[in-house]
């Protein structure tokens, strides 16, 4: 690694780490993961886990990164749930929201002061989710909201969630669902959008010089940093293959095979002494 390279690494001041396939993928903790967030911990560096799923509430990463011995408070969890709640709230004049999603992505946007609005009860605007508990009913009232004109967001626009059983319909696939009846898109409000950034930034206190973004999507993860000046870490323990990297347009300003290699960098710097 470069010696500029280097220099930046020893400056980081603030961690955004992607959790499926970099710090766990299902049952199993990656390489390096528990140590590596143990030594964030002792050298008191801040970080945040960030997910571009919303379609579940921060408590459900805190306790599944706990049972993998990653123990994680609430405040440092970030999902495209709770930025898009927030962006809402802070950017907009938008107070009624119309929620296709499921149940804790309502909590979210009612956390941060939200009204959340059934089609016939006037909302100022709709925001799209991964929403597992879809239906034909809630799926035609969005599109009725959406092709009146009404402002329309979407948490994040991944188009497949890996599980076990294959590839499933994300956000994605009821964006185009959506797009499909109306000819219409959402504004996009998680990774790699600057909204999903600037929630991350807020919470840790932190300006992007500051950062680093680690995660093992090229679309999503690799791209924030690199649309927003921010330094990024691929790992290729998850969804990329060093092929689909070679491919690729999006540049990474580091690669690592595991979350471990990105440790021993740190260590080499002398920012992480364990
Ligand atoms: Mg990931």
């Amino acid at each position: 690694m470069n010696q500029q390279l280097m220099s930046r690494l020893a400056k980081v001041n603030g961690f955004l780490l992607d959790m499926d396939g970099t710090l766990y993928v299902g049952p199993n903790a990656m390489t390096g993961a528990r140590a590596f967030i143990s030594a964030l911990k002792t050298a008191s560096l801040p970080y945040l886990v960030f997910t571009n799923n919303s379609s579940r509430a921060k408590g459900v990463y805190r306790d599944r990164l706990g049972k993998l011995s990653m123990e994680t408070r609430l405040e440092h969890v970030l999902t495209s749930g709770d930025a898009s709640a927030d962006y809402l709230a802070n950017e907009t004049t938008y107070r009624r929201v119309f929620v296709l999603g499921t149940e804790a992505l309502k909590v979210a946007c009612e956390g941060a002061g939200l009204t959340v609005c059934d089609a016939h009860e006037a909302p100022d605007c709709v925001l799209l989710g991964y929403d597992i508990t879809l239906t034909y009913a809630s799926l035609t009232d969005a599109c009725l909201l959406v092709a009146k004109g009404l402002p329309y967001y979407a948490t994040h626009a991944d188009k497949t969630c890996i599980d076990p059983r294959g590839l499933l319909p994300d956000a994605g696939a009821i964006i185009a669902a959506i797009e499909t009846t109306t000819g219409l898109k959402p504004t996009i409000l998680g990774k790699p959008e600057l909204s999903m950034l600037d929630a991350g930034l807020r919470k840790l206190k932190k300006s992007k010089d500051q950062l680093i973004i680690v995660g093992d999507q090229l679309d999503t993860d690799i791209t924030m940093g690199a649309q927003h000046k921010v330094l990024s870490c691929l790992v290729l323990s998850g969804e990329t293959s060093r092929k689909q990297l070679e491919l690729s347009d999006v540049s990474p300003d580091i690669v690592v095979e595991n979350i471990g290699e990105l440790h021993a960098l740190f260590q080499q710097t002398g920012r992480l002494m364990n």
